[in-house]
């Protein structure tokens, strides 16, 4: 025990002072992350995600979840479509032919079933936004703190109720580091929705991986910095763009794209994992 330890210990008790000490200087707690397969679908024409451009043009889109697993808990960003839609025969049509319609190969209470882990296991549920198929499965987690911006959670969206009242909810405004230790951080992006999110987690070996969120649905997008029309605010959506990759040269991350089907057929899906 150190002599600045033996005099802090005699105001405040050593082993507090300790505990918070090695928290900080311990390895970054994040162990793994797994990317779930939360939906697929064909988008009718892509012009809406850039007003002008590929008009009439058809692209497979896929829909990811991100499972984290911290020293301190499980983390689950985005929680899908519907569970519901697996059990549609041919999946859930749009009703305007331009948007995406999803199919839903796997339920996710069937995948979390599969990695052993239940969802009385997860301690935070972190939604990038509110629309259908990112918040399709939070009532899955009626006990689990959900982690939301203020704005976004008292957006009178034109998708009615997202959340129960009683779910308990932590309300963010701004950035919010989840663990404390600068490993999992919510990064406020807003633009496609007025409390739009973007997570950044650093891995063991991966190294830093920025998840977009729907603040770009697929890189062609990213590439041209290219505003969806039904975005809430073009301004804002350009800045968070800027600030992704103003974010992701810092940490020399690696940009993952929810929507974009290319890129998940590059990578491991659940229950392989990245660490
Ligand atoms: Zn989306």
């Amino acid at each position: 025990m150190t002599s600045r330890c033996l005099m802090i210990a005699a105001v405040l008790g050593c082993s507090l002072w300790a505990g918070s000490s090695v928290a900080q200087t311990d390895k970054p707690g994040v162990e793994k992350l797994y990317v779930l397969n939360c939906g697929e679908g064909v988008a009718g024409d892509i012009s809406r995600w850039s007003p002008g451009v590929n008009v009439g043009k058809s692209m497979d889109f896929v829909d990811n979840c991100y499972l984290i697993k911290h020293a301190q808990g499980w983390l689950l960003w985005d929680t899908g479509l519907a569970d519901a839609i697996a059990a549609m025969p041919e999946g859930q049509r749009p009703a305007d032919p331009r948007m995406t319609h999803w199919r839903r190969p796997k339920t996710l209470a069937s995948t979390l079933e599969q990695l052993g882990v239940k969802p009385s296991d997860i301690r935070y549920v972190a939604v990038s936004h509110t629309h259908p198929d990112h918040i399709g499965n939070v009532e899955l987690f009626p006990q689990t703190m959900l982690l939301v911006q203020k704005a976004e959670y008292e957006w009178p969206a034109p998708f009615g109720a997202r959340f129960k009242p009683e779910h308990p909810v932590q309300k963010l405004e701004g950035d919010h580091d989840v663990f404390g230790d600068g490993s999992v951080t919510i990064i406020s992006t807003p633009g496609h929705t007025p409390g739009h999110q973007s997570l950044l987690v650093k891995l063991p070996k991966t190294g830093a991986v920025l998840l977009s969120g729907d603040a770009v649905h697929f890189k062609e997008n990213w590439d041209n910095r290219r505003v969806p029309e039904n975005n809430a605010n073009k301004d804002q959506s350009v800045a968070s763009m800027q600030r992704m990759a103003d974010l992701i040269a810092q940490h020399k991350a690696q940009l993952w794209i929810n929507h974009d089907k290319a890129q998940r057929d590059s990578q491991k899906m659940a229950p392989e994992f990245y660490d």
